[in-house]
């Protein structure tokens, strides 16, 4: 096992099936152009094959499918079929929920049981001005369905000053009232918002105003969560739970067990790091000599991570997978 000074070692994986994504986020996209799939990508099999390896190499237990957007991917088919032999602890999968109602079926019969569904808005024009693509009828329809299909679903929003903060409360009240649990991510200094600090510092919202605001309507108290969780939980009793994942606020990189493989074969062992590590031509290797090769790679993976907090990166969340 890699384990760090701080004791830190890859346990979660996120593998990005896809660079191409059907949405153009703001935060995400500085210029609205939706990106397309690299033209070398990997195929189902190397991706699996990547993950069938690492949890050799690094111990990973739990995998995370996301992108781009995953459903757009034609590899998902394929690549959950594969994944779904390798006895992981749990395979889940995020995406912005567009395509969830057409892939539910595919889901269901891989055993997938949770997702995480971006949305920022309940507020049609403002999803149309924050997604720049997509229409949110599709997106709760979807969310219902699979949740009616047993999914545990967990929403993530990015609150943003001036674009949608005035939905921190009917997101928060609507996902009490359908059992989804909510979770703030606070916006995070990736792609063009690493270089540009005003339009970062303009539109944050930190955890302490969101929770004045939520404050203001519920009664919460803080919830148990894992060690190495991302998200700070709370409890609204007698209604559920909501998150907030904060970056900024709570930087939570002392307990990241994070790794990410992208869609083109490069290990990531930091969202904050531009350090990047190719693996692509390893996964058609043998296992012999892809797994030393590999574990040698990890070690820098490893190393690659903040000590304390986040700083950002110029690197376009979508290119990492989020
Ligand atoms: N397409 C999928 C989706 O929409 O969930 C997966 C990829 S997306 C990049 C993953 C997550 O990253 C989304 O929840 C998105 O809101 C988040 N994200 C992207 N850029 C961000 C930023 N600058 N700050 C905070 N969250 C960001």
């Amino acid at each position: 096992m890699i384990v760090d000074r701080q004791g830190r070692r890859f346990r979660n994986l996120r593998v990005s099936l896809t660079a191409a994504c059907n949405y153009a986020c703001t935060y995400c996209v500085p210029d609205g152009k939706r990106l397309v799939a690299a033209q070398d990508e990997l195929s189902a099999d190397a991706l699996a094959r990547g993950v069938a390896y690492l949890v050799e190499a690094a111990g990973i237990e739990r995998l995370r499918i996301t992108g781009g957007e995953p459903l757009v991917s034609p590899r998902l088919e394929a690549f959950l079929a594969a994944v779904g032999k390798l006895g992981l602890e749990d395979i889940s999968l995020t995406s912005n929920g567009q395509l969830l109602s057409r892939k539910l079926p595919l889901l269901r019969d891989a055993g997938i049981r949770r997702l995480n569904i971006s949305l920022d808005t309940l507020d049609p024009l403002a999803f149309r001005r924050i997604a720049r693509g997509g229409d949110l009828a599709s997106v709760l329809a979807g969310m219902a369905q699979a949740h009616a299909a047993g999914m545990a679903i967990k929403v993530n929003m990015v609150p943003m000053r001036g674009q949608n903060l005035d939905q921190v409360m009917p997101m928060l009240e609507y996902c009490l009232a359908q059992g989804y649990e909510l979770r703030f991510i606070e916006l995070m200094r990736m792609g063009h918002l690493a270089r540009d600090r005003n339009a970062f510092v303009q539109q944050f919202v930190g955890l302490e105003q969101l929770l004045a605001l939520i404050g203001q309507a519920h009664a919460y108290e803080q919830a148990p969560r894992a060690l190495d969780a991302t998200a700070l939980r709370y409890r609204i009793p007698g209604k559920g739970h909501f998150g907030v994942i904060a970056n900024e606020t709570v930087p939570f990189c002392r307990t990241c067990s994070r790794l990410r493989l992208s869609s083109t074969g490069w290990l990531h062992g930091c969202l904050s790091s531009s350090n990047r590590h190719f693996v692509g031509d390893l996964l058609d290797k043998p296992r012999h000599q892809a797994l030393p090769a590999l574990q040698r790679l990890l070690v820098k993976a490893l190393a690659d991570k903040q000590d304390q907090a986040f700083s950002g990166d110029v690197m376009v969340m979508k290119v990492i997978g989020g």
